[in-house]
């Protein structure tokens, strides 16, 4: 017999060995060696004081769980199959690509940037010598933006697709298993190139092909049909299917498809800062202590959101106990994001907090950039952050209280940042948009949580690269309306915002790409 339970362990209880077994034993009066249990989800209550875990399990009375997985992938032999060319290896290129060898379709994948291994070198050069290989770089490269990053897996867009399947598959490929649990799960960024490099194995394998450092610099269209692929080395390929998944980083390809007379639309996305406090404080607001945390929880995270003005200002990625990296992907401009180790065991709390931008309302002055205004408001804002860094990867920052105050600080607090802080007056070269939304954000949050407005923290400029500021139009049959076989996918069509998203939705252009192939 099967029977589907909920429990809550207090913190004191939890250190205790097999306390899940010998709780569900009592719960259901059965004798602890007649039942297994498989634990299907599991979260932290920590709202009072008094912190619990609550589990939702599957309990075998008498009888053993199935090993088999909910998912068990198929790949099969398409070297001889029929080819789908998908532009950029992130998730969403990745998720394209796998599903193609389910569906027995051949993807050839081109990316501009280099493998794993490689692209560590590139981080380097931009962490130590602040120099920015626009192929290469914390958003370009094999895996993708989502390589070195937290690798937090959870998505609203539940109804986008089936979010356990790709989990599956992650689990498949490497990651451990305690993400199908976690009811916020995350990889972490030393975890990751490994999964991201068995995900390029599978594809070889079994007859895919995997390019690096082959960017796609233009493409013809004949006939409303998309016909050939122009890449950097000079090379040709002739095309049937092409799966766009570039990116929100990929400008270069806006500006393609717009000098093509190709549709696009402007969209809204969001910018600001990042916050950067001692995880320590998070902790003791989170968990209602005042020293260490208890070694049985996670460093804490947050979520926060409040209207200012008509518009959103909102945590975006936030990474307990982890580091705020340079994601620039090129010369002359500042951005910043996170990530963090599966432990997530750095001293830092950080976040992006930012301002949602309404293409329609806010953009006024960028009009005359037509469908590209946002990314130009976007471009501005990261030169912008450059010089205030002085003109290097170092950042421009502030103390969070001076933000809000209006005053220049005088000195910055200890920083992940490894290129460095420079201390600038964000709070007047901000535009009045971002800025002063950020400044009554700041002091909201202060109120939702005691402690967290605090000199303790640097804000640092700018979290820029949040969504794209442009969606590449798609039709019912996720086909661009005006090219025939050009499937825009991903973060950089504008169809997802995150991994999990991003490789959903990898797998359904590949779905709408093999169809009638
Ligand atoms: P991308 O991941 O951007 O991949 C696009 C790929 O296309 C890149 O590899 C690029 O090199 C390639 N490309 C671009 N132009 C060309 C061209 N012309 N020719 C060939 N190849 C090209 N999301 C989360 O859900 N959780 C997180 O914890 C998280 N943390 C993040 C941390 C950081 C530092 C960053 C930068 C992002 C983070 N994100 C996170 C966001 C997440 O990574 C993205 O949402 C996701 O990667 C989008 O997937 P994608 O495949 O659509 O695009």
């Amino acid at each position: 017999m099967v029977r589907r339970i909920q429990l809550r362990v207090s913190l004191k209880e939890e250190s205790q060995p097999n306390i899940l077994l010998k709780k569900t034993a009592k719960y259901l009066s059965e004798d602890e060696k007649n039942i297994t249990i498989k634990v299907l989800r599991k979260s932290i209550d920590a709202r009072k004081p008094s912190i619990y875990f609550n589990y939702k399990m599957e309990v075998y009375i008498n009888e053993k769980p199935s090993k088999t997985p909910d998912y068990e992938f198929k790949y099969l032999d398409v070297s001889k199959a029929k080819e789908v060319h998908i532009i950029g290896f992130g998730p969403a290129g990745m998720w394209a690509a796998l599903r193609c060898l389910e569906l027995g379709y051949k993807p050839v994948v081109l990316e501009r940037g280099n493998n794993v291994q490689d692209r560590r070198r590139d981080l380097k050069a931009i962490n130590q010598d602040h120099r920015v290989n626009e192929d290469s770089n914390y958003c370009f490269g094999e895996g993708g933006a989502g390589t070195y990053s937290d690798g937090k897996l959870y998505t609203r867009s539940l109804k986008r697709g089936d979010v356990r399947r790709i989990f599956e598959s992650l689990v498949h490929h490497g990651a451990t298993d305690q993400i199908l649990i976690d009811a916020h799960p995350h990889i972490g960024t030393n975890k990751l190139p490994k999964i991201v490099q068995n995900i390029r194995e599978t594809i070889i394998e079994h007859g895919g092909e995997v390019h690096f450092n082959t960017r796609l610099t233009n493409f013809t269209v004949k006939d409303n049909k998309i016909k050939s692929l122009q890449l950097q080395n000079g090379n040709e390929m002739k095309v049937n299917r092409v799966i766009l998944a570039t990116g929100h980083s990929a400008r270069d390809i806006y500006y393609l498809l717009n000098d093509k007379k190709i549709s696009l639309k402007a969209k809204s996305f969001a910018m600001g800062v990042r916050v950067e406090h001692p995880q320590q404080i998070i902790d003791s607001i989170q968990y209602h202590c005042s020293g260490e945390r208890n070694e049985l929880l996670p460093a804490a995270a947050y979520s926060l959101v409040e209207q200012v003005k008509n518009r959103g200002v909102y945590s975006f990625c936030m990474c307990p106990g982890g580091f705020i990296v340079p994601a620039a992907t090129a010369p002359g401009e500042v951005v910043v994001n996170g990530m963090s180790p599966s432990k997530r065991n750095n001293k830092f709390a950080n976040s992006g907090i930012v301002v949602e931008i309404n293409a329609d309302e806010d953009l006024y002055k960028y009009e005359h950039f037509g469908v590209l205004k946002g990314l130009e408001y976007q471009k501005d804002l990261e030169r912008l952050a450059f010089t205030a860094g002085g003109r290097t990867q170092t950042a421009p920052a502030q103390r969070l209280t001076d933000f809000v105050e209006g005053k220049l600080s005088a000195d910055l607090n200890p920083t992940s940042y490894q290129p460095g802080l420079n201390s600038a007056p964000l709070h007047s070269l901000l535009p009045k948009l971002i800025g002063g939304r950020l400044r009554q954000g700041f002091k909201a949050f202060g109120d939702k949580m005691k402690g967290y407005y605090t000199n303790e923290a640097n804000i640092v400029g700018v979290e820029s690269r949040t969504s794209s500021p442009v969606n590449i139009p798609r039709n019912e049959k996720l086909e661009h309306p005006e090219i025939e076989g050009l499937f825009p996918c991903g973060e950089g069509g504008g169809y997802a915002g995150g991994i999990v998203s991003a490789a959903m939705d990898g797998e359904r252009c590949a779905e709408a790409a093999t169809a009638g192939l």
